[in-house]
């Protein structure tokens, strides 16, 4: 059976297995056992290389992709950021301590998030992070105190929601009004919170950030963004002789997960974004600032693949079929979360028809815990090995020990062969800190 894979760096092999980039799942899923994350690196750099290349070549000086690191964090995939030029977002001290534990510039780190205490920021502070992504203003208050007592001048932006639906799940929408995030442009806040910011003597605002969205695959939500965020930088410039120095626009740009998603062309979209900031900026007799974006999944969401090894296949007669992984929601609980798609292929049989619809469902004792639903595959076997594609972002990061499952390892697939990024959890590891 000729298959239509869903990405270029899939392909069957002659004993009709999946490969990835060129490596044998059933000799991946053997050595290092499954549940198992792969990434291909190679996509990942190239896919930093579209943004990097892109912001530095055609953008204002300064203009840097920040990778939202929420997406996918541990210690390589820091390296990989810091050797490819990007800068990155990190929401968390956990986050921000894998970075600098990863020896990541700390000057090119964002410190993010809707509530940083007061030891979050001077956490952030004592580890001299560059920017901190400023919410409302309780936090910016805190900063002004935090950095105070530091002794330095700590260089913030502020997060501002210009009101834009992107036409996305709505859970995952945040660059509405009434949003958690950020202080909105129509209500006055956001001009409040500058004029507050510029008041302060501990810090320095340096620009304005928004995020409207995920999973956003019309680039059109992102030149509403900057003409609004434009229009407010242009007002504040004639009220209060504000300039930004730089315009975040925040992250959001989809990934096809399942065939008929649209596939993206990201430097084509960038190339508009580049155009309508030099018009804009023209018209409003603005300086360009320096353009920044935070690609979190489309850095690495197609680059990733789980393979689960297949125990149970459960008939009910005029009701479903069943088929039992070995992982399930505690290492991808999206489809719990969001119903999320995604593509499954059965990896060890790949030239069998796929003529069995099944439900893929996790081990977890909840019975919400379902990979996907309605799948169409060759009628699995225990033993068979399972793919679930596009597992990259927000599978690993959001991965639990519930029901004490250990998290999996997470290997990376690069030109000098198959190497483990985080070894997979034992089960001594699962009570380390039990006492
Ligand atoms: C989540 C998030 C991102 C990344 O979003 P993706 O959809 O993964 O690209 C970027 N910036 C902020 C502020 C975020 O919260």
């Amino acid at each position: 059976m000729n298959h239509e894979l869903l990405y270029p760096d899939l392909a069957v092999n002659d004993a009709g297995w999946l490969t990835i980039a060129g490596f044998d799942t059933a000799a991946l899923a053997q050595e290092f056992g499954t549940p198992l994350m792969l990434l291909n690196e190679e996509k990942i750099r190239a896919r930093c290389r579209v943004y990097a290349q892109t912001l530095q070549t055609h953008f204002p000086p300064g203009s840097m992709a920040l990778y939202a690191s929420k997406a996918l964090s541990f210690k390589h995939i820091y390296e990989i950021a810091a050797q490819e030029g990007l800068g990155v977002d990190v929401v968390s001290p956990g986050e921000l301590y894998t970075a600098y534990r990863a020896g990541f510039p700390m000057e090119r780190v964002y410190f993010h998030g809707n509530n940083k205490s007061d030891e979050d920021i001077a956490f952030a502070i004592s580890h001299r992070v560059g920017c901190i992504v400023c919410d409302n203003l309780d936090e910016l208050s805190a900063i002004d105190v935090q950095a105070g007592t530091a002794g330095i001048t700590q260089d913030i932006l502020l997060r501002l929601t210009p009101g834009i639906d992107p036409h996305t799940h709505a859970k995952i929408s945040t660059g509405q009004i009434d949003s958690k995030f950020g202080a909105a442009i129509e209500t006055g806040q956001a001009e409040a919170l500058l004029c507050k910011a510029l008041s302060l003597k501990n810090v320095k605002v340096c620009g304005v950030h928004c995020h409207i969205g995920s999973q956003i695959f019309d680039f059109t939500p992102f030149c509403d963004a900057l003409t609004l965020m434009l229009r407010f930088l242009s007002a504040m410039k004639e009220k209060h002789g504000y300039e930004a120095e730089r315009l975040n626009l925040g992250g959001g740009m989809g990934v096809p997960y399942v065939a008929g998603d649209p596939s993206i062309d990201y430097a084509a979209n960038l190339l508009t974004i580049a155009k309508q900031l030099d018009e804009q900026c023209r018209a409003h007799a603005l300086t360009p600032p320096a353009l920044l974006l935070e690609p979190g999944r489309s850095l690495v969401a197609d680059a990733g693949v789980t393979l689960y090894t297949v125990g149970g296949v459960k008939k009910i007669p005029g009701f479903k079929n069943y088929v039992s992984v070995d992982g399930g929601m505690s290492d991808n609980p999206r489809y719990t979360l969001y119903q999320s798609e995604y593509t499954v292929y059965l990896a060890s049989r790949m030239n069998d028809v796929a003529n069995f619809r099944c439900t893929v469902a996790g081990r977890c004792c909840e019975s919400g815990d379902l990979l996907q639903e309605d799948v169409l595959l060759p009628e699995p076997r225990r033993g068979d090995l399972l793919a679930v594609l596009t597992t990259g972002a927000y599978n690993y990061s959001m991965a639990s020990n519930y029901n004490r499952i250990p998290r999996p390892a997470v290997v990376m697939l690069t030109g000098e062969g198959a190497k483990t990024a985080v070894r997979r959890e034992s089960l001594d590891d699962l009570i380390l800190n039990d006492l």
